[in-house]
């Protein structure tokens, strides 16, 4: 490990080693990134990584816009696969969401997005696999769908590595020094690394990280359940991917053959001991919801699934921002169920923040430190925070 830095990142998730890469690509390349397991070992392992563009808040929406072109060019723009699908994206809402369904579409509409509210009778061309019901509201992004959350976090790394950035892993961070209200250096298990700026990326453990240094961030690690089947492909070849929030629950086709199902009660866990399998009394209610949505779903069965964290804030969206109060601390926190969609863009933006003291591609001061203690918080159409 490197004994100095210009930048250095403490996490190796998705938003870590985007931020890595996009540092590189604007010349700051003496960096390092410290992992405590390997890449992707925290909740970006875990991601049903769908990504689509349906959101109450137009930073959220333009920055998974942006994101999805990254995705769906990938190769080109970072080098890599990463593993994206288009399958479209479909929203269900029942009576009561659907003024708030109705204004995120215009919203989305306004900013250039893909998207277009649909009836029944459009379904029956679009997906005509999908069952809705009376007051029942959906919109249609065709261009949407899910990547492969590790194959972008192991293509950002070996990118940003090629350019000079250096990654350490199953070295942990155990504290971050600050001397005369600035960073000083980052200490881990093999050593101490002197550098300016330091990045906070750690998904759930972040509020420990930050924690030790004595700033508190309101961040809540919540249980989210994941489900594998195998699906009937006699029947049913191929579905879109569905955010069901008239069934608070989602699912997306997983390659050929098998349909990914994330489900369950926002349960608030302990990061350490929490239950990682899945509830099976759980997964049978959400199994029979997805035969209420798609009705050949009533032959799937179950392979097998497992559990992961959101780290949530009160309004359920990040924190992208310098720490007030420590010069040359940031940090990329609270990503809930939205980190993978963003994180080609929370790099971009993060870079920019860092390197040239503002954001310009996306003005992400309504995710800024300080907006719960403002009073600022970002509001959400639904109940159903997921779909925030
Ligand atoms: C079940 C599930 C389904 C999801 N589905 C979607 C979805 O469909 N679409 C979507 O956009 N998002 C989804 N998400 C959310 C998304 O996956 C996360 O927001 C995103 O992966 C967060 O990435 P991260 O890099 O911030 O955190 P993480 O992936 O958790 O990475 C943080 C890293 O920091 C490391 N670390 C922690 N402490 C230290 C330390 N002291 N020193 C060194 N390293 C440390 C950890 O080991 C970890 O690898 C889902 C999440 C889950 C759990």
């Amino acid at each position: 490990m490197k004994s100095t830095a210009d930048v250095v990142i403490v996490g190796g998730g998705v938003i870590g080693t985007s931020l890595l890469f996009n540092l590189g690509r604007l010349g700051v390349t003496d960096t390092l990134l410290l992992e405590k397991d390997v890449l992707g070992s925290g909740s970006t392992g875990r991601s049903q990584a769908i990504c689509r563009m349906h959101y109450s808040n137009p930073v959220t929406a333009i920055m998974a816009w942006e994101s999805l072109g990254i995705f769906s060019n990938f190769k080109e723009v970072v080098g890599g696969e990463s593993g994206f699908v288009e399958t479209g994206y479909l929203v269900v809402v029942t009576a009561d969401d659907s003024v708030g369904l109705a204004r995120n579409v215009s919203m989305q509409y306004g900013l250039g997005i893909d998207t277009m509210r649909v009836t029944a009778r459009d379904l029956e061309d679009i997906a005509p696999m999908v069952a809705v019901y009376e007051d029942e509201f959906m919109a249609w992004e065709p261009q949407s769908g899910y990547a492969d959350p590790y194959m972008v976090t192991t293509s950002y790394g070996v990118r940003a590595r090629e350019m000079g950035a250096e990654i350490s892993l199953r070295n942990p961070v155990t504290s971050i020094e600050v001397g005369s209200g600035r960073v000083k250096a980052v200490v881990t298990a093999e050593g101490r690394v002197e550098t300016p700026i330091a990045v906070v990326a750690a998904g759930p453990w972040s509020k420990q990280v930050l924690g030790d240094m004595g700033v508190d961030v309101p961040l809540v690690p919540v249980r989210h359940q994941v489900a594998s089947l195998t699906r009937p492909v006699d029947k049913l070849p191929l579905h879109p991917t569905v955010g069901d929030i008239a069934q608070s629950f989602s699912f997306r086709p997983d390659g050929n053959s098998l349909t990914m199902m994330g489900f369950g009660p926002e349960e608030e866990v302990d990061l350490e001991t929490y239950n990682q399998g899945v509830d099976m009394d759980e997964m049978a209610s959400a199994l029979s919801r997805l035969a209420n949505r798609i009705p050949a779903m009533e032959d799937a069965y179950f392979r097998g699934g497992w559990s992961g964290l959101f780290t949530t804030t009160p309004d359920w969206h990040p924190i992208l921002d310098a720490v007030p109060g420590i010069e040359g601390l940031y940090c990329a926190i609270g990503f809930s169920g939205h980190g993978f969609k963003l994180s080609p863009m929370i790099g971009v933006t993060m870079a920019e923040l860092i390197v040239e003291g503002v954001s310009n591609s996306v003005d992400i001061s309504p995710l800024r430190f300080n907006r719960f203690e403002e009073g600022d918080m970002l509001e959400s159409s639904y109940r159903y925070r997921v779909l925030a």
